[in-house]
Protein backbone atom coordinates (compact mmCIF):
# COMPACT_ATOMS: atom_id res chain seq x y z
CA UNK A 1 0.00 0.00 0.00
CA UNK A 2 1.04 3.60 -1.12
CA UNK A 3 0.38 6.01 1.70
CA UNK A 4 0.63 9.84 1.58
CA UNK A 5 1.40 11.97 4.85
CA UNK A 6 0.26 15.34 4.96
CA UNK A 7 2.75 17.46 6.84
CA UNK A 8 2.26 19.96 9.49
CA UNK A 9 4.37 22.58 9.56
CA UNK A 10 4.60 26.49 10.50
CA UNK A 11 7.46 27.27 7.94
CA UNK A 12 10.09 26.92 10.22
CA UNK A 13 9.54 23.25 11.36
CA UNK A 14 7.47 20.51 11.27
CA UNK A 15 5.55 19.64 14.21
CA UNK A 16 5.82 16.32 15.90
CA UNK A 17 2.22 15.44 14.94
CA UNK A 18 3.23 14.59 11.67
CA UNK A 19 5.83 12.35 13.36
CA UNK A 20 3.04 10.20 15.12
CA UNK A 21 1.20 10.27 11.35
CA UNK A 22 4.69 9.09 9.83
CA UNK A 23 4.45 5.93 12.33
CA UNK A 24 0.95 5.06 11.43
CA UNK A 25 1.37 5.22 7.70
CA UNK A 26 4.57 3.08 8.09
CA UNK A 27 2.35 0.16 9.52
CA UNK A 28 -0.07 0.13 6.48
CA UNK A 29 2.87 0.19 3.81
CA UNK A 30 5.27 3.04 2.02
CA UNK A 31 5.21 6.13 2.88
CA UNK A 32 4.98 9.28 0.92
CA UNK A 33 4.85 12.89 2.00
CA UNK A 34 2.65 15.74 1.37
CA UNK A 35 4.88 19.12 1.41
CA UNK A 36 2.32 22.38 0.73
CA UNK A 37 3.21 25.97 1.57
CA UNK A 38 5.56 28.79 -0.04
CA UNK A 39 9.38 28.56 0.31
CA UNK A 40 9.54 25.76 1.73
CA UNK A 41 13.04 24.07 0.68
CA UNK A 42 13.78 23.27 4.29
CA UNK A 43 10.88 21.78 5.54
CA UNK A 44 10.93 19.58 2.27
CA UNK A 45 14.35 18.66 3.26
CA UNK A 46 13.56 18.60 6.90
CA UNK A 47 10.69 16.14 5.72
CA UNK A 48 13.08 14.13 3.44
CA UNK A 49 15.52 12.87 6.50
CA UNK A 50 12.18 11.69 8.51
CA UNK A 51 13.14 7.98 9.11
CA UNK A 52 10.96 6.05 6.74
CA UNK A 53 10.07 9.01 4.15
CA UNK A 54 9.96 7.99 0.64
CA UNK A 55 9.33 9.92 -1.76
CA UNK A 56 8.42 13.49 -0.49
CA UNK A 57 5.35 15.74 -3.02
CA UNK A 58 6.21 19.40 -2.50
CA UNK A 59 4.23 21.87 -3.75
CA UNK A 60 5.47 25.07 -3.59
CA UNK A 61 3.75 28.71 -4.81
CA UNK A 62 2.87 31.78 -3.26
CA UNK A 63 -0.32 31.26 -3.48
CA UNK A 64 0.52 28.25 -0.52
CA UNK A 65 1.60 30.49 1.72
CA UNK A 66 -1.17 30.39 4.06
CA UNK A 67 -1.65 26.64 3.45
CA UNK A 68 -5.72 27.02 3.24
CA UNK A 69 -7.25 24.03 3.14
CA UNK A 70 -9.55 25.03 0.26
CA UNK A 71 -6.54 25.14 -1.90
CA UNK A 72 -4.55 22.58 -0.04
CA UNK A 73 -7.15 19.65 -0.70
CA UNK A 74 -7.26 19.04 -4.49
CA UNK A 75 -3.26 18.80 -4.36
CA UNK A 76 -3.74 16.20 -1.94
CA UNK A 77 -6.46 14.56 -4.05
CA UNK A 78 -4.33 14.87 -7.14
CA UNK A 79 -1.70 12.41 -5.72
CA UNK A 80 -4.31 10.21 -4.30
CA UNK A 81 -4.34 9.12 -7.74
CA UNK A 82 -1.32 6.90 -7.14
CA UNK A 83 -1.92 6.64 -3.52
CA UNK A 84 -3.87 4.18 -1.33
CA UNK A 85 -4.00 6.17 1.64
CA UNK A 86 -4.00 9.61 2.79
CA UNK A 87 -3.49 10.54 6.49
CA UNK A 88 -3.37 13.54 7.97
CA UNK A 89 -2.52 14.38 12.04
CA UNK A 90 -6.05 14.95 13.48
CA UNK A 91 -4.75 18.57 14.80
CA UNK A 92 -6.61 21.51 13.77
CA UNK A 93 -4.45 21.81 10.88
CA UNK A 94 -5.33 17.83 9.72
CA UNK A 95 -9.02 18.22 10.50
CA UNK A 96 -9.32 21.17 8.50
CA UNK A 97 -7.91 19.56 5.39
CA UNK A 98 -8.99 15.91 5.17
CA UNK A 99 -12.48 16.16 5.34
CA UNK A 100 -12.06 17.50 2.02
CA UNK A 101 -9.69 15.22 0.77
CA UNK A 102 -12.62 12.86 1.78
CA UNK A 103 -15.51 14.47 0.46
CA UNK A 104 -13.73 15.02 -2.76
CA UNK A 105 -12.75 11.29 -3.26
CA UNK A 106 -16.20 10.20 -2.60
CA UNK A 107 -15.34 7.93 0.62
CA UNK A 108 -15.47 8.26 3.93
CA UNK A 109 -12.95 9.50 6.35
CA UNK A 110 -11.40 7.45 9.52
CA UNK A 111 -11.27 9.92 12.07
CA UNK A 112 -8.82 10.43 14.97
CA UNK A 113 -6.92 6.47 15.11
CA UNK A 114 -5.29 4.99 18.30
CA UNK A 115 -3.98 1.65 15.74
CA UNK A 116 -3.56 0.10 12.90
CA UNK A 117 -4.90 -3.33 13.25
CA UNK A 118 -4.56 -3.80 9.69
CA UNK A 119 -4.72 -2.46 6.21
CA UNK A 120 -8.38 -1.31 6.70
CA UNK A 121 -8.89 -1.65 10.25
CA UNK A 122 -8.29 0.98 12.89
CA UNK A 123 -9.18 1.42 16.47
CA UNK A 124 -10.44 5.26 16.89
CA UNK A 125 -12.03 6.53 20.46
CA UNK A 126 -15.79 7.13 20.94
CA UNK A 127 -18.20 8.65 23.59
CA UNK A 128 -15.24 11.09 24.64
CA UNK A 129 -12.74 8.45 24.94
CA UNK A 130 -14.70 6.37 26.64
CA UNK A 131 -15.07 3.38 24.04
CA UNK A 132 -12.88 1.96 21.57
CA UNK A 133 -14.17 0.84 18.54
CA UNK A 134 -12.54 -0.96 16.04
CA UNK A 135 -13.83 0.24 12.23
CA UNK A 136 -13.42 -1.35 9.37
CA UNK A 137 -13.17 1.09 5.87
CA UNK A 138 -14.24 -0.65 2.52
CA UNK A 139 -13.30 1.94 0.73
CA UNK A 140 -10.20 1.76 -2.04
CA UNK A 141 -8.47 5.20 -1.05
CA UNK A 142 -8.70 5.26 2.42
CA UNK A 143 -8.67 8.93 4.30
CA UNK A 144 -7.46 8.94 8.19
CA UNK A 145 -6.70 11.57 10.79
CA UNK A 146 -4.08 10.10 13.31
CA UNK A 147 -4.05 11.31 17.16
CA UNK A 148 -0.46 11.76 18.04
CA UNK A 149 -0.77 10.52 21.56
CA UNK A 150 -1.86 6.91 19.74
CA UNK A 151 1.73 6.60 18.09
CA UNK A 152 5.53 7.11 18.81
CA UNK A 153 6.99 9.65 16.92
CA UNK A 154 8.88 9.04 13.88
CA UNK A 155 12.67 9.98 14.46
CA UNK A 156 13.47 13.33 12.56
CA UNK A 157 16.68 11.78 11.68
CA UNK A 158 17.66 8.71 9.35
CA UNK A 159 15.56 8.55 6.61
CA UNK A 160 16.59 8.89 3.00
CA UNK A 161 13.83 10.25 1.61
CA UNK A 162 13.56 12.26 -2.50
CA UNK A 163 12.01 15.56 -3.12
CA UNK A 164 9.66 15.58 -6.14
CA UNK A 165 8.31 18.80 -7.03
CA UNK A 166 4.45 18.26 -8.42
CA UNK A 167 1.74 21.10 -9.42
CA UNK A 168 0.99 23.45 -7.04
CA UNK A 169 -2.18 24.50 -9.06
CA UNK A 170 -3.87 27.91 -9.14
CA UNK A 171 -5.29 29.79 -6.06
CA UNK A 172 -8.82 28.34 -6.41
CA UNK A 173 -10.31 31.47 -4.60
CA UNK A 174 -13.10 29.96 -2.41
CA UNK A 175 -11.37 31.97 0.85
CA UNK A 176 -8.73 34.33 1.45
CA UNK A 177 -6.19 34.48 4.16
CA UNK A 178 -7.39 37.89 6.21
CA UNK A 179 -4.78 37.67 9.17
CA UNK A 180 -3.79 36.05 11.79
CA UNK A 181 -3.72 36.50 15.62
CA UNK A 182 -1.69 34.23 18.11
CA UNK A 183 -0.76 33.96 21.15
CA UNK A 184 3.17 34.11 21.57
CA UNK A 185 4.49 32.43 24.43
CA UNK A 186 8.07 30.95 25.33
CA UNK A 187 6.60 28.06 27.04
CA UNK A 188 6.32 24.67 25.24
CA UNK A 189 3.00 24.03 22.85
CA UNK A 190 0.60 21.81 25.39
CA UNK A 191 0.44 19.45 22.43
CA UNK A 192 4.07 17.90 22.64
CA UNK A 193 5.05 19.20 26.01
CA UNK A 194 6.97 16.82 28.23
CA UNK A 195 5.34 18.50 31.48
CA UNK A 196 1.38 20.18 31.49
CA UNK A 197 0.98 22.39 34.44
CA UNK A 198 -3.25 22.91 34.40
CA UNK A 199 -5.61 24.86 36.43
CA UNK A 200 -9.09 24.50 37.21
CA UNK A 201 -12.31 26.48 38.16
CA UNK A 202 -10.83 26.64 41.98
CA UNK A 203 -7.85 29.23 40.80
CA UNK A 204 -10.74 31.72 41.06
CA UNK A 205 -9.73 34.53 38.79
CA UNK A 206 -7.29 34.90 35.49
CA UNK A 207 -4.77 37.47 38.24
CA UNK A 208 -4.83 33.96 40.90
CA UNK A 209 -4.92 31.50 37.46
CA UNK A 210 -1.08 33.46 36.36
CA UNK A 211 -0.30 34.22 40.09
CA UNK A 212 0.04 30.45 40.74
CA UNK A 213 -0.15 28.69 37.59
CA UNK A 214 2.43 30.43 35.62
CA UNK A 215 5.43 30.29 38.46
CA UNK A 216 5.21 26.82 38.65
CA UNK A 217 5.09 25.66 35.06
CA UNK A 218 8.38 28.22 34.56
CA UNK A 219 9.90 26.13 37.46
CA UNK A 220 9.26 22.82 35.45
CA UNK A 221 9.74 24.15 32.02
CA UNK A 222 6.19 23.21 31.24
CA UNK A 223 3.24 24.05 29.15
CA UNK A 224 0.09 25.56 30.47
CA UNK A 225 -3.02 24.07 30.52
CA UNK A 226 -6.73 24.62 31.72
CA UNK A 227 -10.02 22.93 32.23
CA UNK A 228 -12.93 24.21 30.35
CA UNK A 229 -14.27 25.65 33.46
CA UNK A 230 -11.18 28.16 34.08
CA UNK A 231 -11.43 28.98 29.56
CA UNK A 232 -15.20 29.77 30.22
CA UNK A 233 -14.57 32.03 33.17
CA UNK A 234 -11.83 34.04 31.17
CA UNK A 235 -8.96 32.78 33.18
CA UNK A 236 -6.82 31.43 30.82
CA UNK A 237 -7.33 32.07 27.09
CA UNK A 238 -9.29 29.13 24.72
CA UNK A 239 -6.11 27.73 23.31
CA UNK A 240 -5.30 26.11 27.13
CA UNK A 241 -8.24 24.22 26.93
CA UNK A 242 -7.93 20.30 27.47
CA UNK A 243 -10.50 17.41 27.23
CA UNK A 244 -12.85 16.52 24.71
CA UNK A 245 -13.45 19.97 23.07
CA UNK A 246 -10.45 21.12 24.21
CA UNK A 247 -6.88 19.70 23.10
CA UNK A 248 -5.88 16.15 23.38
CA UNK A 249 -2.31 15.72 25.19
CA UNK A 250 -0.29 12.63 27.26
CA UNK A 251 2.56 14.43 28.43
CA UNK A 252 5.08 12.91 30.87
CA UNK A 253 3.27 14.29 33.68
CA UNK A 254 0.16 16.25 33.86
CA UNK A 255 -0.04 18.34 37.35
CA UNK A 256 -3.97 19.40 37.66
CA UNK A 257 -4.46 21.85 40.31
CA UNK A 258 -8.34 22.46 41.04
CA UNK A 259 -9.40 20.75 38.47
CA UNK A 260 -12.37 17.94 39.55
CA UNK A 261 -11.41 15.78 36.63
CA UNK A 262 -14.92 15.73 34.76
CA UNK A 263 -15.33 12.91 32.30
CA UNK A 264 -14.82 15.53 29.36
CA UNK A 265 -11.56 16.81 30.90
CA UNK A 266 -10.56 13.21 31.61
CA UNK A 267 -11.03 12.28 28.00
CA UNK A 268 -8.24 15.03 27.23
CA UNK A 269 -5.37 13.99 29.56
CA UNK A 270 -5.79 10.43 31.21
CA UNK A 271 -3.18 8.75 28.90
CA UNK A 272 -0.44 11.37 30.43
CA UNK A 273 2.25 9.49 31.62
CA UNK A 274 2.20 10.59 35.70
CA UNK A 275 -0.90 12.31 36.35
CA UNK A 276 -0.70 14.65 39.78
CA UNK A 277 -3.39 15.97 41.01
CA UNK A 278 -4.23 18.92 43.87
CA UNK A 279 -7.55 18.79 45.24
CA UNK A 280 -9.11 20.05 48.42
CA UNK A 281 -11.40 17.11 47.86
CA UNK A 282 -10.17 13.59 48.34
CA UNK A 283 -13.40 12.42 46.79
CA UNK A 284 -13.09 14.52 43.53
CA UNK A 285 -12.40 11.61 40.63
CA UNK A 286 -9.45 13.67 39.09
CA UNK A 287 -8.03 11.28 42.25
CA UNK A 288 -9.18 8.22 40.23
CA UNK A 289 -6.91 8.36 37.72
CA UNK A 290 -3.71 9.88 39.13
CA UNK A 291 -0.62 8.63 40.34
CA UNK A 292 0.37 11.38 42.62
CA UNK A 293 -2.80 12.65 44.77
CA UNK A 294 -2.39 15.96 47.07
CA UNK A 295 -5.53 16.30 49.17
CA UNK A 296 -5.09 20.02 50.59
CA UNK A 297 -5.86 23.61 49.46
CA UNK A 298 -4.05 24.77 46.52
CA UNK A 299 -3.17 28.84 47.41
CA UNK A 300 -1.20 26.71 50.06
CA UNK A 301 0.50 23.81 48.19
CA UNK A 302 1.03 25.33 44.77
CA UNK A 303 3.42 28.31 46.32
CA UNK A 304 5.17 25.91 48.55
CA UNK A 305 5.65 23.14 46.09
CA UNK A 306 7.18 26.02 43.47
CA UNK A 307 9.07 27.34 46.30
CA UNK A 308 10.71 24.05 46.58
CA UNK A 309 11.44 23.46 43.29
P1 LIG B 1 -15.01 22.10 38.84
O1 LIG B 1 -15.68 20.86 38.36
O2 LIG B 1 -15.86 23.15 39.48
O3 LIG B 1 -13.89 21.63 39.86
C1 LIG B 1 -13.15 22.48 40.67
C2 LIG B 1 -12.35 21.59 41.63
O4 LIG B 1 -11.51 22.41 42.40
C3 LIG B 1 -13.23 20.81 42.59
O5 LIG B 1 -12.88 19.42 42.51
C4 LIG B 1 -12.87 21.37 43.97
O6 LIG B 1 -12.84 20.38 45.00
C5 LIG B 1 -11.48 21.91 43.72
N1 LIG B 1 -11.14 23.03 44.60
C6 LIG B 1 -11.89 24.11 44.93
N2 LIG B 1 -11.19 24.96 45.71
C7 LIG B 1 -9.96 24.39 45.89
C8 LIG B 1 -8.80 24.78 46.61
N3 LIG B 1 -8.75 25.95 47.29
N4 LIG B 1 -7.73 23.96 46.58
C9 LIG B 1 -7.76 22.78 45.90
N5 LIG B 1 -8.83 22.36 45.20
C10 LIG B 1 -9.93 23.15 45.20
N6 LIG B 1 -14.22 20.39 30.49
C11 LIG B 1 -12.91 20.41 30.22
O7 LIG B 1 -12.08 20.63 31.10
N7 LIG B 1 -12.48 20.25 28.92
C12 LIG B 1 -13.32 20.01 27.89
O8 LIG B 1 -12.87 19.87 26.75
C13 LIG B 1 -14.72 19.96 28.17
N8 LIG B 1 -15.61 19.70 27.19
C14 LIG B 1 -16.94 19.60 27.50
C15 LIG B 1 -17.84 19.23 26.50
C16 LIG B 1 -19.19 19.10 26.82
C17 LIG B 1 -20.14 18.70 25.73
C18 LIG B 1 -19.63 19.34 28.14
C19 LIG B 1 -21.08 19.19 28.49
C20 LIG B 1 -18.74 19.69 29.12
C21 LIG B 1 -17.39 19.83 28.83
N9 LIG B 1 -16.46 20.19 29.81
C22 LIG B 1 -15.14 20.19 29.50
C23 LIG B 1 -16.87 20.67 31.13
C24 LIG B 1 -16.78 19.62 32.24
O9 LIG B 1 -17.97 18.88 32.29
C25 LIG B 1 -16.55 20.32 33.60
O10 LIG B 1 -17.60 21.21 33.82
C26 LIG B 1 -15.22 21.04 33.73
O11 LIG B 1 -14.17 20.22 33.33
C27 LIG B 1 -15.04 21.45 35.18
O12 LIG B 1 -13.87 22.21 35.31
P2 LIG B 1 -13.09 22.26 36.70
O13 LIG B 1 -12.66 20.88 37.08
O14 LIG B 1 -12.07 23.32 36.61
O15 LIG B 1 -14.21 22.82 37.70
Amino acid sequence: MKTLVLVEHDGSEIKDSTLAAVTAASQLGEVHLLVVGSGIDAIADAATKIAGAGKVHVADAAHLAHQLAEDVAPIAVDQMGHHDAFLAPASTFGKNIAPRVAALLDVMQVSEILSVEGPDTFTRPIYAGNAIATVKSNDSKKVITVRATGFDKAAREGGSGTVETIDAGSAGGLSDFVGVEESKSDRPELTSAGIIVSGGRALGSAEQFHALIDPLADKLGAAVGASRAAVDAGYAPNDYQVGQTGKIVAPQVYIAIGISGAIQHLAGMKDSKVIVAINKDEDAPIFQVADVGLVGDLFKIVPELTEKL
